[in-house]
């Protein structure tokens, strides 16, 4: 059978173990040129693997499969770089910090961590590639970006590539992640049925603060996960925590938004994590990619072009633009960013939100709460559109780009499920 995955991340990863071993003929179509300049995703930068029943994604992955993910990908690593992992537990029941949390009113996430760093997934992805490119079956084709996908009347699948190039298989998995999400809205357009929910977006800031302040919960976590209901009625979540970090940009084709990672040899002196909002509407709004878009946009529009909005936390709870910073040195590029004030940005239901949470979280470990703390907005995460995974038999949708998955585990194990469900 001829088998065709459009994207290699992490999803690919996971599908094509399970199948590399059977005599189908598989071709992976990458849009980049390469497997290590593909677009930025966790796999390329920071690479926090977690095993956790309440986050990464909504489909059940038993923790077994999660470990197995967990230890393919700490087993591509030499022995020496395995010695660089920097291991926690979010929340375990026994932590001094959960009671500190929980009488605040937040719900401690509990997940076990396993941080990679940004330096060594390059050698990670390499070994394997190199595996999987060295089987005769499995063929890797670089520069070729999917820009539609039809299913034929005789039920092969036809791949339509840029410069009107055109492939047919018998089985395809889109594993395209956010980044292919104008794919997936081009095949929606064909398939509208296949598209079950689209009304979320995560929207915040990416929070900065030295090292010292939160050496406690980093030295006992790694990474700390907690959400809380605000009183405007929204949820808000810390995530992706990086000690000893660096705030980086993170470019789309048309506005740059904040993100964070840290590497395993190379440190800051400051901690950095996001501190996000979900928003999630109903009838008639039907574009979220559209409304954290637009916000991003006009944070960019405010600090002058594709840059990113910075300001200290007491600003921000004064509603005025940052014009000096005070002890705290932002670690992004100062290229990148323009100092502002975010709240002509920010909706004032998301940022009262997050103004409640950071108030919230200085209650339980006060630095975080420090006035020169640095904010820098828009932190965005799109959710893709739930896509049915029951409509075609040969034709899938795993990882990111099927709306069920939002981590580098869960992305991971999904793949796996749907090839054993292939095999
Ligand atoms: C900056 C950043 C940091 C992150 N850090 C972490 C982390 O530390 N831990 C964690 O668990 N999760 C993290 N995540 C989330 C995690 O990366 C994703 O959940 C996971 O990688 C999803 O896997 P995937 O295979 O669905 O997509 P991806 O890993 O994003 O792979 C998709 C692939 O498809 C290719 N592609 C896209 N469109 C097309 C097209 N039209 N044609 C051909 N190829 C295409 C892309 O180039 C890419 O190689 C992070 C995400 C980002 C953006």
């Amino acid at each position: 059978m001829k088998i065709g995955i459009v994207g290699f991340g992490a999803a690919a990863i996971g599908f094509i173990n399970e199948i590399k071993n059977t005599d189908n003929d598989i071709t992976i179509l990458e849009r980049s040129k390469d497997i290590f300049s593909s677009s930025i995703s966790g796999i390329r930068s920071d690479g926090k693997i977690f095993i956790s029943s309440s986050m990464g994604g909504d489909i059940d992955i038993p923790p077994v499969i999660q470990k197995n993910v967990v230890n393919f990908y700490i087993d591509k690593l030499s022995e020496s770089d395995k010695k660089n992992i920097k291991a926690g537990t979010s929340f375990n029941k026994k932590s001094k910090f959960f009671d500190k949390f929980y009488s605040k009113g937040f719900e401690p996430v509990n997940a076990d961590f396993w941080h990679i760093g940004t330096d060594q997934l390059g050698s990670v992805l390499k070994n394997i590639f190199d595996e999987l490119s060295s089987k005769k079956n499995i063929n890797f084709l670089f520069n070729k970006k999917v820009t539609d996908i039809i299913v034929k009347e005789d039920s092969t699948i036809d791949v339509m590539l840029d410069e009107n190039e055109k492939m047919n298989f018998d089985y395809v998995v889109v594993a395209a992640g956010r980044s292919g999400h104008k794919l997936v809205k081009k095949i929606a357009v064909n398939y509208p049925d296949l598209v079950l929910s689209n009304n979320i977006v995560d929207i915040g800031i990416r929070y900065e603060l030295p090292d010292h302040l939160v050496e406690e919960l980093n030295e006992e976590m790694y990474e700390f996960k907690v959400r809380l209901k605000t009183k405007t009625g929204y949820k808000v979540r810390t995530f992706c925590n990086n000690p000893s970090g660096f705030v980086v940009e993170e470019e789309y084709d048309d506005f740059v938004t904040v993100n964070g990672h840290s590497n395993s040899k190379v440190f800051s002196d400051n901690t950095n994590f996001a501190v996000l909002c979900s928003t999630s509407f109903t009838h008639p709004f039907n574009d979220p990619f559209g409304y954290g878009s637009y916000i991003s946009k006009l944070a960019n529009i405010l600090a002058g072009g594709r840059k990113v909005l910075l300001q200290t936390y007491s600003d921000f709870l004064e509603s005025k633009r940052t014009k000096k910073l005070g002890r705290v040195k932002p670690t992004l590029n100062d290229k990148k960013l323009s100092l502002g004030d975010i709240n002509l940005a920010l909706p004032r239901r998301i940022g009262i939100s997050l103004t409640e949470f950071i108030e919230k979280l200085g209650e339980v470990v006060p630095g975080i709460a420090y006035p020169d703390n640095l904010l820098y907005a828009i932190e965005v995460k799109f959710y893709s559109n739930k896509l049915n995974n029951e409509k075609f038999r040969n034709f899938k949708f795993i990882g990111d780009c099927s709306g069920h998955t939002r981590s580098i585990v869960y992305a991971t194990s999904h793949g796996k499920i749907i090839g054993r469900k292939l095999l």
